[in-house]
């Protein structure tokens, strides 16, 4: 992981090299920031800065014998200890060791990993993770070797939060006086649930959220989002990296149901009974799913309950996106006072029946007919 590889937190970076190029390196070491601002990988890459052979004033040199094994964080003066529970793989006594390979994965393939991510990947179910007593015997066991090809040998805790008292008492010893050239980095989203104890012999690097400018542009780069829609997520997602790609991913989501939304109201409206069978059927591919269906039929309601609000509220649709917006001018006069509780009524029936596993394909087509017929009741007068 090198320095230019992490959004934002341009301080702290050079905090950290100044303090490794001033041979100041403090052994125990908390890197806090909550989930997504990137203090996980801001640790590695300061654990390989530490241990490149050809740094430069600004960061690793990523090509050195010591970058290419950081670069698969392979290195054998680098350890990882992460939380961890019970799998069908590992029956008991869990420990980092057991999931080293899927940690590697998962962090090569998005450094800025969650917990809730990290718990998919090793497949756990929704067994608490946690950092046991069996784990703080393996830590003690792995500082007792000497190096091998490093000045430092690191230790990365992630989510300290997850030690509990027993294990986390065990290492307070080697935390306050650790063997020579140990350096411990504990990367914690929130410093009041960790032990006191290891807290107050740590030293803290304040990591932090992303800045909204900066996490703007890097959505632009990264997911070529429009600035507007970049702006918008950068804001709503609160500097986390993280609850951004959330974002991102309901908001493609809304994009896929709003075209489909689309094609059924014109057939619907046209009263196009062949198109209403395709349509029904490809709702009711199995890749689909029923939780989405349900989904689908929300934002169906969704946008009712917006064509309501736009014939008989007020202007202000702050809520809904621009091609919604396009998509009612024309759609919402057909949705009154004459038709709307039935339709509305329709959609939650069938959500209804989604969940109890009706055929999805009948399901979709019976809603298809009834709703040909209520678009076509005539609105009350007044209603353009
Ligand atoms: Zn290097």
């Amino acid at each position: 992981m090198l320095f230019k590889d992490i959004i934002g937190h341009e301080k702290v970076k050079a905090r950290l090299i100044k303090s490794v190029n001033e041979g100041r390196i403090s052994h125990a070491q908390l890197f806090l920031g909550p989930e997504g601002c990137g203090n996980l990988p801001m640790a590695i890459a300061y654990a390989q800065y530490i241990s490149c052979q050809n740094k430069s004033e600004t960061d690793s040199c990523g090509e050195c014998a010591s970058c290419v094994k950081f670069n698969k964080l392979a290195h054998p003066d680098l350890h990882f200890v992460f939380p961890v529970a019970t799998s069908a793989d590992v029956k008991e006594k869990p420990v980092s060791a057991n999931y080293i390979t899927q940690w590697r994965e998962a962090n090569l393939d998005e450094p800025y990993l969650s917990l809730a991510n990290w718990q998919s990947k090793i497949e756990t179910g929704n067994k608490q993770l946690l950092i046991s007593k069996n784990e703080s015997e393996s830590i003690l066991k792995i500082l007792s070797l000497k190096t091998y090809e490093s000045e430092y040998k690191t230790m990365i805790i992630w989510y300290p939060e997850r030690f509990n008292i027993a294990s986390g008492n065990k290492l307070l010893k080697i935390i306050e006086e650790p063997p020579s050239k140990t350096l411990f980095i504990l990367v914690a989203q929130d410093s009041e649930q960790i032990i006191s104890t290891i807290l107050s012999r740590t030293q803290l690097v304040k990591v932090g959220r992303i800045k909204e400018e900066v996490l703007q542009n890097e959505l632009i780069k990264r997911y070529r989002l429009e600035s507007s829609a970049a702006h918008k997520i950068a804001h709503q997602s609160d500097g986390n990296l993280i609850n951004a790609q959330k974002l991102i991913e309901h908001s493609e989501l809304e994009e896929e149901f709003h075209e489909l939304f689309k094609v059924w109201m014109r057939s619907a409206f046209k009263g196009n009974v062949p198109g209403l069978i395709t349509w029904s059927e490809e709702i009711a591919k199995i890749s689909f799913g029923r939780e989405k269906q349900k989904q689908f039929l929300k934002y169906g309601l969704h946008l009712f309950r917006e064509s309501l609000i736009k014939n008989y509220g007020d202007n202000g649709m702050e809520r809904i996106a621009d091609n919604e917006a396009k998509f009612l001018s024309n759609f919402a006069p057909y949705i009154h006072g004459a038709n709307c509780i039935e339709i509305i009524e329709l959609f939650n029936e069938a959500s209804y029946h989604v969940e109890r596993n009706a055929n999805p394909k009948i399901l979709f087509l019976d809603v298809s007919l009834k709703l040909t017929k209520l678009l076509r009741v005539e609105a009350p007068i007044g209603v353009e």
